[in-house]
């Protein structure tokens, strides 16, 4: 099944393109994705196949070499990445949010320079904003800039960078230093190779463990003046309306993972005999498959309608957060009632509902938690 609703017309290169995608991430990324989540992960190995497939330059414009994708192709992508492998549409999903702001923010020859070669494997990229004390509330980041003579020398620390081990591109947001306070935040693109660049993997997660999350520290890096994005003063609001658009991919992500888990019920429902016949036949375990179905026919709906906004130009913060909202909600639900239909079975890490239910649930944390987009739809409608 797909994110596209059945009846909308898509061109035939794009739906192409997205069966090609399901075809590949079920058939060579789901047993990599097994074998990350017990322990082996290892971004770097699948890199080059998913620059080859053009993964990595979905968004990227025609005239950039990229392939233009309208935002509903993109998510769908990102749907039938997660539903083989979560952790790569996260990595694909942060990858392509950070090319989709150096397209939108950054001078045009940063634009041209980075974004010609956004499909290559030497191009990956991190979004390093969050920090040990800034996490809802980005605009407590502490990371520093201060401006010299070529550039800029940035000292700090970013936690929980998606991508953060072998990115090539760091976009970080900064304070600067001794500038007056509409001026105090600024994206820089920093190249992760640069001297006084250490990471640090984060381990121990409970899901997604193919995704990379890395420790940055900053001490005395040098960013060249041209690597600004945006203009100085520009930072958050570069990071808040790129949020705005990457979440929909988190809700795509979600809805892909909770497509996985209602295909694992309906098939281990009609398998499974007890009392002489399948579980399915039992009105408790009929009820928990239909009810899944519904909130993911609902959360589908909602994240192609958030696409569908930003398609037309218009960042409807209400859709999009709604979107990220309920699809994740509903990713958790629906991966909570594959394990119960499952029972003990569903409980051990052979079974892949077990590994399903663990990636959920950073579904309703990152890019913005639940509790934040609830606050951005409240206040959107309340004015
Ligand atoms: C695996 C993983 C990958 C990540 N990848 C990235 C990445 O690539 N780049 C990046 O910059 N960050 C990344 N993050 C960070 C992520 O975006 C933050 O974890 C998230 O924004 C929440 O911040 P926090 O963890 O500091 O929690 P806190 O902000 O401390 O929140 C703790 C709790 O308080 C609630 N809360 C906070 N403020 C409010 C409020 N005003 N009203 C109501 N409730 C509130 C939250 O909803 C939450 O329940 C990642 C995190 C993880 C775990």
């Amino acid at each position: 099944m797909s994110l596209i609703p059945a009846d909308v017309s898509v061109s035939d290169d794009d739906l192409s393109l997205v069966h090609a995608v399901h075809d590949f991430a079920q058939n060579e990324l789901l047993p990599l994705d097994r074998k990350w989540d017990r322990g082996q992960s290892d971004v770097s190995e699948i890199l080059p196949r998913l620059s080859e497939m053009g993964l990595l330059n979905l968004l990227v414009p025609h005239d950039l070499g990229g392939l233009g994708l309208s935002y509903r192709t993109y998510v769908a992508i990102l749907h039938a990445l997660a539903e083989w492998s979560p952790s790569t549409s996260v990595t694909v999903a942060v990858h392509s949010l950070v090319g989709g702001l150096i397209d939108r923010f950054a001078t045009e020859s940063l634009r041209a320079k980075c974004l010609s070669r956004w499909g290559e494997a030497s191009s990956f990229a991190a979004f390093s904003v969050s920090e040990a004390d800034a996490g809802s509330d980005a605009s407590a980041a502490k990371t520093t800039a201060v401006e010299v003579a070529d550039g800029f020398i940035v000292n700090g620390e970013k936690m929980w960078v998606t991508n953060g081990m072998t990115a090539e591109w760091l976009f970080t947001l900064v304070r600067l230093k001794g500038h007056p306070e509409r001026e105090h935040f600024c994206g820089l693109l920093i190249d992760a190779r640069s001297p006084g660049i250490t990471r640090q993997k984060i381990r121990g997660k409970m899901g997604i463990r193919g995704s990379e999350t890395a420790v940055i520290s900053l001490s005395d890096v040098s960013v060249p003046a041209e690597q600004i994005i945006g203009r100085r003063g520009d930072g958050l609001g570069v990071c808040l309306k790129s949020l705005g658009r990457g979440r929909v991919g988190i809700a795509a992500q979600a809805t892909g993972i909770a497509e996985a888990c209602l295909t694992e019920m309906i098939a281990y429902a009609r398998q499974r005999e007890q009392f002489g016949r399948p579980i399915g036949k039992f009105q408790a375990i009929g009820d928990m498959i239909a009810q899944s179905a519904v909130e993911l026919e609902a959360a589908k709906t909602l994240v192609w309608r958030a696409a569908a906004t930003i398609d037309a130009g218009v960042i409807d913060r209400t859709a999009t957060s709604m979107a990220k909202l309920y699809a994740s909600e509903a990713a958790n639900r629906i991966a909570y009632r594959a394990v119960q239909v499952h029972g003990g079975t569903g409980y051990v890490n052979e079974c892949r509902v077990e590994q399903l239910y663990r990636d959920a649930r950073i579904t309703t944390i990152y890019e913005g938690t639940s509790e934040i987009q609830r606050l951005v739809i409240a206040r959107e409608l309340s004015g």
